[in-house]
């Protein structure tokens, strides 16, 4: 049976960056039993210059039939002027909305060969292995009522709405509770049930959830800004952290930045059970170095990774995947934005050829 894939290479590097994970698909393929069904399209810059729109919705519908989305990057320089309900980004985040992409995923693994590249002490991130969980189609970006506006006298008021149900916080922590399960079985939840309504429901349905369907998991509560300070003072007390939207925008970003590569962080976004779910780099299009080479792809490819262990139900081959990677770190194979002394650096290219010499001596 084949899996079906869409692949949205985008703009800046992510065509680059694509092109390294399509070489990782042939290698699946004739190396690695698998089979695909494989169809690309546009999305951001390259489908506005190409349909006037971030994303058609032919390109949508096509993206509803398939097991499995990898996307490249979105935006750049040349569409900052474009009007804003169609810039790069909106065609993004109507594909989240529109397959109700909920959860999304990001890992902060420190690879022992990167172990230099983080701010902090080796000591404190060696062996790190957190997984965000963050709802993503809630909360204070969508809530209403929303607006600025004007008071008279020259005042003025902003406002949005932080909300959250039962069942929006509830099909997070079953995604949360699951992974745990597969990962070292503690969740730690995050909200600032201490001074806002929405995050006493937020804790109490976590609690309901955990003595209903999860009780064998380990779970603690903790308020957002603890977390903050506790993942910088001992990030390895972590396992998976569920947590809202905002909270989770901030915190995935300071987890990510505990690993001191953007170019290593994949992300996956996922609906409900059966829905197609979304694959990418954390990373944006890279305007600053695109088309020279110097992109590292291995955050796509370790996005193409999460793909086949959530969406295509192939874990034994995304670990063999990201034993390659982390194979071809020890070797010293470097891209520019993780070189180090003593290291070879290569290109982008180089570095898939280099990931695909790995995969053969495993
Ligand atoms: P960026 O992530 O594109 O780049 C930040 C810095 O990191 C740059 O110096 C870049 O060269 C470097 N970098 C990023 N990815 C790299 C990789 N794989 N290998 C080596 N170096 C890498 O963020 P930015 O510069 O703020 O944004 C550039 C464009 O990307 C903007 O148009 C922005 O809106 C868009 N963006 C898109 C996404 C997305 O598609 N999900 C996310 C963030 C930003």
């Amino acid at each position: 049976m084949a899996h079906k894939l869409m692949i949205l290479p985008g703009d800046g590097i992510g065509p680059e960056v694509m092109a390294e994970v399509r070489k990782v698909l042939g290698w699946l393929e004739s190396d690695g039993g698998l089979n695909f069904d494989t169809s690309e399209d546009l999305i951001g810059g390259a489908a506005i210059d190409a349909h006037g729109t971030s994303l058609s919705d032919e390109t949508l519908e096509k993206c509803r039939g398939v097991d499995a989305i990898l996307l490249g990057a979105v935006g750049g320089p040349k569409w900052t002027d474009v009007d804003y309900n169609i810039r790069p980004e909106a065609g993004l985040l109507k594909l989240r909305k529109e397959l109700d992409l909920f959860a999304n995923l990001r890992p902060a693994i420190v690879f022992d060969a990167l172990v230099d590249a983080s701010s902090l002490k080796p000591e404190i991130v060696k062996g790190l292995d957190i997984l965000i969980v963050r709802e993503l189609t809630g909360g204070v970006y969508f809530g209403e009522p929303r607006g600025i506006e004007d008071l008279g006298n020259g005042e003025r008021r902003g406002v949005n709405t932080q909300v959250y149900t039962t069942s929006e916080i509830k099909r997070l922590g079953r995604v949360a509770f699951d992974l745990a399960r597969k990962r070292s079985n503690k969740v730690t939840s995050c909200e600032k049930a201490n001074v806002m309504e929405s995050g006493m429901l937020w804790r109490e349905e976590i609690t309901a959830l955990h003595k209903e369907e999860f009780s064998d998991v380990t779970l603690e509560h903790m308020y957002a800004d603890n977390c903050a300070m506790q993942l910088l003072r001992d990030p390895s007390q972590f396992d998976v952290i569920a947590t809202d939207n905002l909270f989770g925008d901030i915190l995935s970003d300071e987890a990510a930045m505990l690993t001191g590569s953007l170019g290593m962080l994949p992300s996956a976004s996922l609906g409900n059970p059966g829905a197609p779910g979304l694959y990418e780099p954390v990373h944006g299009s890279a305007p600053d170095i695109a088309g020279q080479g110097k992109a590292n792809p291995l955050a796509t490819i370790l996005s193409l990774a999460m793909a086949l262990r959530y969406s295509l139900d192939q874990g034994t081959i995304a670990d063999q995947l990201e034993q390659a990677v982390q194979n071809i770190l020890n070797d010293g194979t470097r891209t520019p934005d993780i070189m180090a002394d003593g290291c070879r650096e290569v290109s982008t290219s180089a570095m898939g050829d280099a990931l695909i010499d790995a995969l053969n001596k495993i």
